[in-house]
């Protein structure tokens, strides 16, 4: 994955930073999939506020404690919550243009960097993925690396808020046999790529990963894995730890 995104390759950070500017997006973010239907992402919908927010999320926004790192942070909706909660929280995005919109949202850290940057150093007490925080991974052979950077970044008693979905019901037929060639890989990998008017993005990997994987994944890097609270839609939030 590229380091950071450039502005005319960011169709989400574009669409990101037209709402937080105006209110609302100029054009409709489009989100095409080797796998899927063409669907819409609603950009409002990163722009949520705790009450809207499902329940896994308002979950983890509660268990955040100390310093706070928020991976992966779009337009900060977690970030902001945490702040304005009085928490000591950092937002990283490789999104400069969201990282522009976080920062005139009001967020104080803000940083744009990626995630696997040398130069981002810890210790964190909370590290908070959501919103498919698996999907940072890529694909299932960028687990064990993913995790080993989180480790990395976690302070002595830290904990890492990561949600993700088994999307085992994407395949499943009736009567629940799932229809998908194990030769293709793991049925939670997926690639994506968006659209905003004629900011196109780069195809990216995104990976869902099911609990009792990332669990195994998480043993295998001496992290322990508990699963706090699981979704009506086999979405899941889980907490690593040392
Ligand atoms: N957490 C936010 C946004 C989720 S979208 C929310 O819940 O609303 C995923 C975000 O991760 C995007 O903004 C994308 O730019 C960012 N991202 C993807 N790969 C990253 C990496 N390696 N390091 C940091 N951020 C990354």
């Amino acid at each position: 994955m590229a380091d950071t995104l450039k502005p005319e390759n960011d169709p989400m950070g574009a669409a990101i930073l037209d709402f937080a500017r105006n209110g609302k997006a100029r054009c409709r973010l489009k989100v095409l999939s080797s796998m899927f239907d063409d669907d819409e992402m609603e950009v409002r919908h990163l722009f949520r506020t705790p009450d809207q927010m499902p329940e896994l999320e308002r979950k983890a926004l509660d268990m955040a404690t100390g310093r706070i790192l928020d991976v992966g942070a779009g337009a900060g909706c977690h970030a902001l919550a945490l702040q304005k909660a009085g928490h000591d929280v950092t937002a990283i995005d490789i999104s400069d243009l969201s990282c522009q919109a976080m920062a005139m949202r009001g967020i104080d850290k803000v940083r744009c960097i990626n995630l696997y940057d040398s130069t981002l150093t810890g210790p964190f007490d909370t590290i908070l993925l959501l919103m498919n925080g698996t999907g940072i991974a890529g694909k299932v052979a960028g687990v064990p690396r993913f995790l080993l950077r989180l480790k990395e970044l976690l302070a002595n008693g830290g904990q890492v808020l990561i949600d993700s979905s088994d999307l085992r019901y994407v395949y499943e037929d009736e009567d629940g046999n799932l229809d998908f060639d194990p030769s293709d890989g793991y049925y939670g990998e997926v690639d994506y790529r968006m659209t905003y008017g004629k900011v196109r993005g780069e195809r990216f990997d995104w990976l869902y990963l099911e609990f009792p994987l990332l669990q195994a994944f998480a043993q295998e890097a001496g992290l322990h894995a508990e699963l706090v609270a699981e979704g009506d839609h086999y979405d899941y939030l889980a907490r690593l730890y040392m």
